[in-house]
């Protein structure tokens, strides 16, 4: 007799009980893996089998577990689902492991793997009290399409019909169902052949073919392709390739660096490894960003390696998804180009991860379970023997720092092989500016740069860089940012309580009214909203600007069709937030105006500069991609400070040793880690306490086990305070020993507690 250990799917966060089932004797022999349905309370309800015991081994766990109840009492599995287990070995350990990491239940971390997220209906699975053992209605419905078989009067008129002239053409549509039975033929494959679809309803209507449903695999991505086209790689390329080639070579779980600026051909790198490993017979995952999948990357993937290639970006519905995971699974696409979520498809045999701007922020959920893709990546790499290829002009500090330790292989391309060079960077002093009385968010500088740019019919791209929620107070005279002189960030406007406060320390100040520095009157809340800039550029001449922004992009393929039509010229001018800075190449670029590089310098956060530092640099990367020279205009109240200084000149070293010194100095990441716990409740007294509970506790766990330089506070309400009537308040645990801290959680009465978060590693600590 078989037992079963069974994680249940249920969207509850603290539901870390498993349970055991017993398998009916006419079920087929089970393994860890398999999706099944099990009766839970007075529903049945999927779930994941995580272990498999025999009969003495059942006994043992509910012995240990202090079960009341006896083996007999066990109730059997309904049904499995499915065939065959959905997850391998490496997806069963890669759950694991996330769980572990991340502090959730099994059951969450498995869910990630499954296209859609409750995806089984709850009902109708007892038939006639009998267990269906398979074909379970799932919800993922298969998409089918009309389609054409053969009849046997088909058959037998084939014969008829050769060699008559008049009935030619019917001929050669009964030849062509013949060739492909006993598949059935969709209108679309016929008319590939040349048989029109008139055709195939004369057959159907003479009974010489059928109708029926065949199942088609969807691909949302179906478009024209561009030619392939092969570039002779550079000397830096081909090393590049060549070290990754070797890896593939040997089946080592290697990882990668490629540290290239932009421009400098990191794409015809990825083709070309990606190429290698498809040779090896392996397949190959890309991971992009939301917002980079609408760009070339995918058109060059596809003009290289056509129909091999499947594409899974956020808005693919559950049943698209569904039939994504089958090609991959099943081997028939090599290559899964998509966004975060796609880092838990099915392979057959993944040989390679490539990751495109590694340190997008758009590679961590926020929500529970808040994984990271880049982490997820690295688990099933090295679980497969596969190579991890990390990309980008500013990697993250996480991922320098492990390169610079020789964790992990960097590879370099320092120039642009087409041969253009690098934008030459002007920063303009807003302080200069208000000083001779100019108010307007456009320097003059930079509106004497875009006119001119747009009667020389080439394009400009205009950064709002409207970034964050906080706001920070700046003089406008010295261009001084207020700074807690402790935690070396930005000091947050508390405006209820008419307070500045550090988020790290909770350092209190009274508001400014004068600069503590230079003793200025005229101090500004930056916060939201440069939203004077459109209508300050439409008044300039010659001027038609097009705006991308969150709320203009939440259409489909919305961001592609505003860079279409960008591209196609139907505006001169592009402006939005960071979402205009990434990963299009258009060639009639040549002027970038970023308006305020200061503002996403001056997050309350370690992580600011790392962000301003990325952001400037890649939006800067966008002029000048082209034949000809680029511009970038870069406006600042603060132009003397070392960030921006860098990131004009895009010395990303020479910031990424400064930054790292800074952070070993303070104990941030990579020199320790971070825990937030956000407690999020209806009352905000009750987040509160729950918040100070947490925070007590882990503050005499640190005392009573002296984990090594830990430091726990808050709790502090939240960057974003109040979402959907929740309220949240944050506790920051940074320590240099946390894995004995996610134990003492772990093991603590707060795991369970549903209003309580732990994001692990978090990217932003409000
Ligand atoms: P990145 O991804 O590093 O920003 P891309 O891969 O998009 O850079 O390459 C930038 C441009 O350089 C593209 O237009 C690309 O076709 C071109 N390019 C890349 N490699 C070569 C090469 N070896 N020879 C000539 N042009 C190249
Ligand atoms: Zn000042
Ligand atoms: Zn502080």
């Amino acid at each position: 007799m078989q037992y079963v250990l069974v994680a249940i799917n249920l969207p509850v966060r603290n539901l870390f009980k498993q349970f055991i089932y017993r398998v009916p004797e006419d079920f087929p022999a089970l393994t860890a893996g398999w999706r099944v349905l099990v009766p839970f309370g007075s529903r049945k309800t999927e779930g994941f089998v995580v272990r498999v015991y025999t009969e003495a081994e059942a006994r043992r766990r509910m012995a240990r577990d202090g079960a009341k109840v006896g083996l007999g009492d066990v109730k059997d599995l309904a049904a499995v689902v499915g065939s065959a287990p959905w997850f391998d070995e490496e997806m069963l350990a890669t759950a694991r492991w996330l769980a572990h990491y991340y502090m959730c239940t099994e059951a969450e971390a498995m869910r990630l793997f499954i296209p859609g997220k409750g995806s089984l209906r709850r009902r109708r699975v007892y038939e006639g009290g009998k267990v269906v053992a398979e074909a379970l209605e799932e919800r993922l419905k298969p998409r089918t399409v009309l389609a054409y078989v053969l009849t046997e009067a088909g058959q037998a008129a084939l014969a008829d019909t050769a060699g008559q002239a008049r009935l030619q053409s019917r001929h050669k549509a009964l030849a062509f169902l013949r060739e492909k039975a006993p598949e059935a033929v969709t209108v679309k494959e016929a008319e590939a052949g040349g048989i029109h679809a008139e055709m195939l309803r004369t057959l159907a209507r003479l009974g010489w073919a059928e109708k029926t449903e065949k199942r088609v695999l969807r691909n949302s991505y179906d478009r024209p392709r561009e030619r392939k086209e092969t570039l002779r790689l550079t000397a830096e390329q081909q090393q590049a390739v060549d070290a990754i080639r070797a890896s593939l070579h040997q089946g080592a779980a290697e990882e990668y660096l490629l540290r290239g600026i932009t421009g400098s051909g990191k794409t015809e790198v990825y083709l070309r490894a990606a190429d290698e490993a498809v040779r090896e017979n392996r397949q190959v995952l890309v991971l992009v960003p939301e917002i980079a999948l609408t760009t070339q990357i995918v058109q060059r993937f596809q003009a290289w390696f056509g129909d091999a290639v499947a594409v899974a970006h956020s808005k693919l519905s559950q049943n698209e998804r569904g039939d994504v995971w089958d090609r991959t699974r099943s081997g028939t696409a090599r290559i899964l180009i998509g966004v975060r979520s796609a880092v838990f498809a099915p392979f057959e045999n993944l040989g390679l991860v490539i990751l495109d701007e590694e340190q997008e922020s758009s590679y961590k959920q926020e929500e529970r379970p808040s994984y990271h893709a880049r982490e997820v990546a690295r688990c099933r790499c090295r679980q497969r023997g596969a190579v991890l290829l990390l990309g980008s002009a500013t990697p993250s500090l996480d991922s320098y720092y492990l390169a610079r330790t020789g964790a992990m292989r960097e590879l370099r391309l320092t120039e642009r092989p087409s041969g253009a060079v690098l934008p030459d960077v002007v920063l303009v002093d807003m302080r200069e500016e208000l000083a001779q009385k100019n108010f307007s968010v456009l320097s003059r500088r930079l509106r004497q740069e875009v006119v001119e740019t747009v009667r020389k019919g080439e394009q400009a791209i205009i950064l709002l860089n409207r970034r964050g929620f906080s706001t920070f107070v700046l003089c406008r005279d010295c261009g001084t940012a207020l700074v807690c002189p402790h935690c070396a960030v930005s000091l947050v406007y508390h405006a209820k309580e008419q307070v500045m406060r550090c988020h790290y320390c909770g350092r209190e100040e009274p508001v400014p009214l004068v600069c503590p520095h230079c003793g200025s009157r005229r101090i500004k809340f930056f916060g939201s909203g440069t939203q004077k800039a459109e209508a300050a550029l439409q008044e300039l001449p010659g001027v038609r600007v097009l705006r991308m922004d969150q709320d203009s992009t939440s259409g489909k393929m919305a961001h592609e069709e505003i860079i279409r039509r960008f591209r196609d010229g139907e505006a001169n001018v592009l402006l939005g937030t960071q979402m205009v800075a990434k990963g299009h190449d258009i060639k009639n670029v040549t002027l970038v105006g970023i308006l305020t590089a200061d503002s996403s310098l001056n997050l309350p956060d370690f992580r600011a500069s790392e962000g301003a530092f990325d952001l400037l640099t890649q939006t800067a990367g966008r002029a000048g991609r082209g034949s000809l020279p680029g511009r970038v205009i870069l406006q600042t109240y603060d132009p003397d400070n070392e960030v921006i200084r860098l990131a004009a000149r895009q010395d990303y070293e020479h910031f990424a040793s400064r930054e790292l010194q800074q952070r070993k100095a303070l104990h941030y990441p990579p020199y320790s880690r971070i825990l937030k716990l956000t407690a999020v409740d209806k009352e905000e007294a009750k987040a509160r306490q729950l918040g100070e509970e947490a925070a007590a506790f882990l503050r005499q766990g640190k005392e009573r086990d002296g984990w090594k330089e830990t430091s726990v506070t808050g709790p502090f309400p939240a960057g974003v305070a109040k979402v959907r009537d929740l309220y949240r308040f944050t506790v920051i645990v940074r320590s240099g020993d946390m894995e004995r801290v996610k134990e003492a959680l772990w093991h603590s009465p707060y795991r369970d507690r549903k209003e309580l978060y732990f994001d692990v590693d978090p990217l932003r600590t409000t």
